[in-house]
């Protein structure tokens, strides 16, 4: 089940006094009682005292906002989970709630002083930033846009792994597109840079916020050209080509690098392609 139908983002920060729902944060972690996480405001009085609150969006109509606790209370019943534990655990909708709310937050923290002139920033009313008092230098919330790629070659896919990645597992590459770059030349320069091979037939098909820590990831299949597999030192430990009989341990559902393998078996099959995740 759905923990909401409609999740609409606010476009300020400023939160407002009429009654909604609230998600509860803490040193990077977000509070759950009675099985849920999102509360009613009266619920947390006892969580702790409140740091700031930050407006999120509307959630069904009502008002969400995120309460950051500057320190917390022993409340019994409560428990504490990070964003990446909870991959998988709640439904798309409400991930994809808390992946905004932990970036707002970041970004809220990270800009109390102006970069320009070190003056106190405060949030604008009517819209989504942070303004210096002194110098009015405005900053709003960053994303990073990453290219994410699969590599196929007939019913050969190319999976690599990372030195990080667990024991057996592989995903499809990535990067970060530099400035000055288009997708498209991120593509191929982190292709070449990372596993030597040259491709064409890019085919952007989706995207998928990654709030770790302020992702947006574009999701593209491209083909096969040429080249032999040179694995970049330091950031690939391996990659090869795998048969789509016979692949190793992927990332999970709900993942964009899973769903543009699973895009790909499906065209094998002349399946429907699944949608995109949220
Ligand atoms: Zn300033």
């Amino acid at each position: 089940m759905r923990s909401f139908r409609l999740f609409e983002p606010a476009t300020r920060l400023q939160s407002t006094a009429s009654q909604g729902v609230v998600v509860v944060y803490h040193q990077n972690q977000f509070a759950m009682f009675e099985g849920r996480l999102l509360l009613d405001p009266d619920q947390v009085m006892y969580f702790g005292d409140t740091g700031h609150r930050l407006m999120l969006g509307h959630v069904d109509g009502r008002p969400c906002e995120l309460i950051h606790l500057s320190n917390t209370l022993d409340m019994p019943g409560v428990s504490w989970h990070g964003l990446r534990t909870l991959i998988g655990q709640v439904d798309d909708a409400l991930f994809r709630l808390l992946g905004l709310a932990q970036q707002l937050d970041a970004w809220y923290r990270g800009h109390r002083f102006c970069g320009s002139c070190g003056g106190a920033m405060q949030p604008r009313e009517d819209e989504r930033a942070m303004e210096c008092q002194a110098c009015e230098r405005r900053d709003y919330p960053k994303l990073a846009p990453c290219i994410i790629v699969l590599i196929t070659r007939g019913r050969e896919i190319l999976l690599a792994r990372a030195p990080h990645f667990p024991p057996g597992f592989f995903s499809t590459l990535a990067g970060f597109i530099e400035p000055g770059e288009s997708a498209e030349e991120c593509l191929h320069r982190e292709v070449k840079e990372e596993v030597n091979l040259e491709v064409d037939q890019l085919r952007y098909l989706g995207s998928q916020s990654w709030p770790f820590p302020n992702s947006l990831m574009l999701g593209f299949h491209a083909e096969y050209v040429s080249g032999e597999i040179v694995p970049q030192p330091g950031e690939i430990e391996e990659a090869h080509w795998w048969s789509v009989d016979d692949l190793p341990r992927l990332p999970p559902k709900g993942t964009i690098s899973r769903w543009l393998v699973d895009c790909y078996l499906a065209q094998l099959d002349g399946a429907p392609v699944p949608p995109v995740p949220a």
